[in-house]
This record gives structure tokens, sequence and C-alpha cells, in this order.
């Protein structure tokens, strides 16, 4: 039997052009092959691949895990870092998908291959078709060179991720042309942020791994749900220092804690209940016991707390048992100990910024 190997870089690219593929070739064994070093972070790779897992099992076809070679990747596109998308970088970058996938054919016997990139609008067809068929000739193979997206293709395509409720990306994958498109959109890549903490970030990619786990649950248990979009005020912190006499301390920002001038130096002037105030801009210190004792935790230290933080959603609810305020943005850090007249010296910068994310709604 024929066998086509597709390159699948994404859901929202391949499920619609599988569909095609599949009418177009009813007597071929359509097999995915998920090979994309490009992607970045490795939790946007996942995610991706889980999310092709997703489509692919709807589609019954059998999809293959290429191997995430990330070093190789960065060593093959070095000297390209500030090509512009659809330029140098993203030849070399499709040639080694193509190369891999055509050898991967080879591997498992079948007589043709493809790539789900031909459907993107991002990418060129032309350059995609000369190097498959290039590679076609080295591997003795058949590239199948498909136009599903002119036409009403694109517009399809676009209602079948709806329907199927994919996840759809909002960059093409490395961390480069990520960076390059959010400098442009005055924006921060905070795909690319990951605290030490664990914790998961609102709109983070590991928030949209929850969400799509979600989806794929919702989907097995036949349960009626919608994915919509909620706009939000999201947030991050870049650095946050905290010096006493000079030495740097354990200590933790709550989330939403923002410093207008990013630095500043007082004295805790006033504590109530393990809780303290700094004579400066609105800053409370707040030790680990007390802490403890808000949230209903057992942190032995800052430090631990550093490491392993509650969830997002309850560090804003200490911040308003703490402040009694809805829309607080006192910085407030938690540290070991505090006393009064301590000298307390913070560098803090963080953002606020509008952001969209996906959210699910359960019909029945
Ligand atoms: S922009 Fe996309 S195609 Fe180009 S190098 Fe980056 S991941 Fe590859």
């Amino acid at each position: 039997m024929s066998k086509i190997v597709v390159q699948i870089c994404c859901s929202v690219d391949s499920h619609y052009f599988l569909e095609c593929l599949r009418k177009d070739y009813p007597d071929s064994e359509v097999i995915g092959f998920f090979y994309n070093p490009n992607i970045h972070p490795y939790s946007e790779y996942l995610l991706r691949y889980k999310d092709v897992e997703f489509s692919c099992n709807k589609l019954n076809i059998k999809l293959i895990d290429g191997i995430y070679d990330i070093n190789k990747w960065y060593e093959i596109t070095k000297g390209y870092e500030n090509e512009p998308e659809k330029g140098d970088r993203c030849t070399i970058c499709f040639d080694d998908r193509l190369y891999i996938t055509a050898s991967k054919a080879k591997e498992l016997g079948a007589d043709k291959f493809t790539t789900s990139l031909l459907m993107s609008p991002l990418k060129s067809q032309e350059k995609l078709r000369i190097l498959g068929n290039k590679l076609a000739i080295d591997n003795n193979l058949e590239f199948i060179f498909k136009d599903y997206r002119s036409g009403s293709g694109g517009i399809n395509q676009s209602s079948t991720v709806k329907s199927n409720r994919l996840y759809r990306q909002n960059y093409c994958g490395c961390m480069y042309a990520l960076n390059a498109q959010r400098l442009v959109q005055n924006r921060l890549s905070d795909e690319l942020m990951s605290p030490i903490s664990k914790q998961i970030l609102p709109n983070s990619i590991e928030y949209r791994l929850e969400i799509f786990q979600k989806r794929d649950e919702l989907y097995l248990q036949q349960k009626e749900f919608f994915i919509t979009k909620v706009e939000f005020l999201n947030y991050r912190i870049l650095t946050g220092i905290t010096l006493t006499n000079k030495k740097v301390l354990p200590s933790y920002f709550l989330a939403f804690s923002y410093l207008k001038t990013k630095n500043v130096k007082g004295k805790i002037e006033f504590i109530k209940d393990g809780i303290g105030y700094l004579n400066k801009n609105g800053v409370i210190l707040v030790t680990t016991d007390k802490f403890n004792s808000l949230a209903k935790t057992t942190y032995t230290s800052t430090k631990e707390l550093m490491f392993n933080a509650p969830s997002f959603i309850k560090e804003m609810e200490l911040r308003y048992i703490i402040t009694n305020e809805q829309n607080s943005t006192s910085p407030i850090i938690i540290i070991d100990e505090i006393y009064l007249e301590q000298d307390i010296e913070i560098s803090l910068e963080s953002i606020y910024y509008n952001d969209t994310k996906d959210k699910i709604e359960i019909i029945s």
C-alpha cells in the first residue's frame, strides 16, 4: 500500500490539509510526522504536539514524534538570528524539517512525502516546492505539492480549526521570530518566561497546556463545551531584589507588586501582626510565618516559597486580605524576618499589560 509521510508543523495547518490529502489519495496510508526543533520554548513544542495528537486522533491518523534536537537547530541557524520571516533562516529551517521528513519516509518504506507548511500563508510555497522536489529526487520519493489554501481553502481551514477547537498559536515557532514580532507589537515575549517558582502564570504556555488538556478530557467525556476569549490585565515580574544593610535577602514578591520608581530605600515604620510597613511607596513586608498563617501553608523559609509558590489566584486573594483593597498594586514582599526601623532597599521591575486568553466554558 502507498504511504505518505506528512511533516506536520501545527494542527492549524495540518487538520484541513490532512482531510484534503485523504480525499485526494484514498488508497494511501497517511502518516503524520511531528518534527519541529524550531518551536521554542519546549513547553510550546509540547503544547503544539499534544494539539496535533488530538487532531490526528480525531482523523484516525497515526502520528510519529520526531527528535527535539534544539542544539542542532541553533547550530544550523547560527548567524541568521536577525533574518526576517520568509528569509534565509526560514529556508534553513524548512530544509532541515523536509530533509529529516524525507529520511523518515525512506525509513518507513513510504513512497511519498509532503508538509503541512504548504498551508501557511507566512511560508513561501515556491521555496517548499523546489526543496521538496530536490529531496524527492535524492531519495527516490515523490513530493506532494498541493495548494489547498487557494480559493476557499483559507476559509475552510479556518472553520475547520474553529469547529474542532484546535489551538491557534500566535507566532511561527522560533524565539528569533517571536522576539522580532513582539518588538514590533511593543509587547513582552512572555512565552519565553517561566518562573523558578513553577507557578502557572496567567496566559502562559503552561496555562494553555492546562486549557487544552481540559479540552481533551471534555471531548473524551463527550461533554458539550466551547472555547472563548477573555480580555484581561496580565502581569509579569522581571526583577525583584530586597536588601537589608546592603545584604541580599531571600524574598518573594506577591503577584501584582509594582514600583513606579523601580528602586526604593526606606525603613520599616510600623509593624502590625507580622506585617511591616515601609515609610516609602506603600511597600508592605510580610514574614514567612505570617504568610503561612494567612495562606494556610507550611513553608519553613522564604527560599522554599521562592521555589514552590502557591497559585496565582491564591496570591491575588492574599493581596486582597493583606491590603483590603480590590485593585492594590503595592509591592508586597515576603521575607523571613522583619523588625522596626529595619533598613530595606528594593529593586522591582514589573509590568501590566492588556492580554487575551482562552477560556473553556462547559455547556452541559
Ligand atoms: S520563523 Fe518559523 S520558519 Fe522561520 S526559522 Fe523561525 S520557526 Fe523556522
